[in-house]
């Protein structure tokens, strides 16, 4: 976990600095277009944009918030949690004034709150549409969290009710925004080593052993199981490598080996996407999984790309049949944030915006599908 205390603050300036220069020498508009600002966010027009985080969670707690100290586009301005305690103890932490802090009922009073530009919703899953459209209605950007939504119906209710009310929405999704993925990225849709053969991705963590009482083991509220926390990743990798996506999946459940676990979501699934000219990404994802696996690779004409872990937040390692990705780990939600600040200041879409998440709902719903139908081939209609 890459915690603000893992990072040592001049090493990360040195990495941003290296980021910069990396990403500079690798990456072309429009694929390639995010370039983190330098000089952003701190006079006249440029001004930072306040933030205010829904839901102060451990990710919200161990890297939002700490890269917020980090972000020149963005900062936490405010919080919104149902906890009184929390409430004290982030206001004491990062200084953030009364007037800005939230519960989840006199959320939508923040409509009135002018250091709040972007809402960021870190909720559990089914409450993602809730949150996002009540910030809509509140005129506040949106940025909201993997995966976007519970099905693709909901998912496209957040991007109307954004649109609807003159608001940006984008997605939680960091790996647009460091260069191991972006290297992927690259070497896939410019066809580098010639035409992507073929694709693999894993995500997969052991929940087995720890508390029976979290959200994500709770279809409610969590809209299933790894599908849709980790296999998320996976759909992603699978579909930035091609730059496209998959016209058609096939997918099967694993079997249930801890009961206690999954009694309402997957333990695992494995699946296949399919590209239009017959590419095939193998993918999986589990809850129970020891091995807990973080891959994404590629094989192309002319040679191939691994990256394991590809998916965590820090340790990220790499190489192709070239040899070694020789790129630093940067900490990714600060450029994440640091870009979709930018993109809402500037009226324009983020680079990862809500459309892109309701695809990702629509290839995940044809998973499920066509699990649920043991296995048969399900084409997904955009
Ligand atoms: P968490 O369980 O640590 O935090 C969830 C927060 O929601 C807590 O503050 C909890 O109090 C609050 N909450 C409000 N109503 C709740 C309810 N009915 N049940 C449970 N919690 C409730 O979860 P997390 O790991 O911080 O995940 C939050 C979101 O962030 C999820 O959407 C998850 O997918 C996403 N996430 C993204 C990344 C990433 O790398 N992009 C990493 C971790 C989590």
């Amino acid at each position: 976990m890459n915690s603000k205390d893992n990072y040592n603050h001049g090493r990360r300036e040195f990495i941003k600095g290296v980021g910069l220069a990396t990403g500079a020498a690798l990456l072309t508009p429009p694929l390639f277009s995010f370039m983190p600002a330098t000089n952003g966010g701190r006079n006249g027009q440029n001004k930072k944009m306040g933030i205010a985080l829904v839901g102060l969670g451990r990710y919200s707690t161990n890297q939002l918030a700490p890269a917020l100290q980090e972000t020149e586009n963005c900062y936490l301005a405010g919080i919104v949690t149902g906890s009184p305690s929390k409430s004290e103890a982030w206001k004491k932490k990062y200084n953030i004034p009364d007037k800005n802090i939230y519960n989840y009922d006199n959320f939508d009073e923040i409509t009135n709150n002018d250091d709040i530009d972007i809402v960021y919703v870190v909720l559990p899953i089914a409450f993602h549409a809730e949150f996002t459209i009540r910030a809509a209605e509140a005129k506040k950007h949106v940025i909201c969290e993997k995966p976007m939504a519970t099905t693709a119906e909901e998912a496209q209710r957040m991007v109307d009710a954004c649109n609807a009310n003159g608001v940006k929405l984008a997605i939680g999704y960091r790996l647009h925004f460091e260069p191991f993925n972006k290297r992927v990225m690259e070497l896939g849709q410019k066809e580098i080593f010639g035409k992507v053969q073929s694709i693999k991705a894993a995500d997969s963590s052991d929940m087995t052993g720890g508390s029976l009482d979290l959200w994500r083991l709770d279809k409610e509220r969590a809209g299933g199981g790894p599908l849709m926390d980790l296999g998320i990743y996976c759909v992603q990798g699978a579909v930035y490598t091609m730059g496209k996506p998959p016209v058609a999946v096939k997918a099967e459940f694993g079997e249930i080996t801890h009961p206690a676990y999954f009694r309402d979501v997957e333990q695992s699934v494995k699946w296949e996407m399919e590209f239009e000219d017959g590419v095939v990404a193998e993918c999986e994802t589990s809850y129970a999984d020891p091995e807990e696996k973080k891959l994404l690779s590629g094989k192309a004409e002319n040679g191939w790309w691994k990256v394991d872990p590809a998916y965590s937040y820090e340790g990220k390692k790499g190489e192709t049949s070239e040899g070694k990705m020789d790129f630093p780990n940067i900490y990714e939600q600060v450029y994440q944030m640091d870009s979709q600040a930018e993109s809402f200041r500037n009226n324009r879409e983020s680079i990862v915006p809500g459309e892109m998440g309701v695809r990702d709902m629509k290839i995940i719903m044809a998973i499920y599908e066509s699990a649920k139908n043991g296995g048969e081939r399900v084409e997904i209609r955009y």
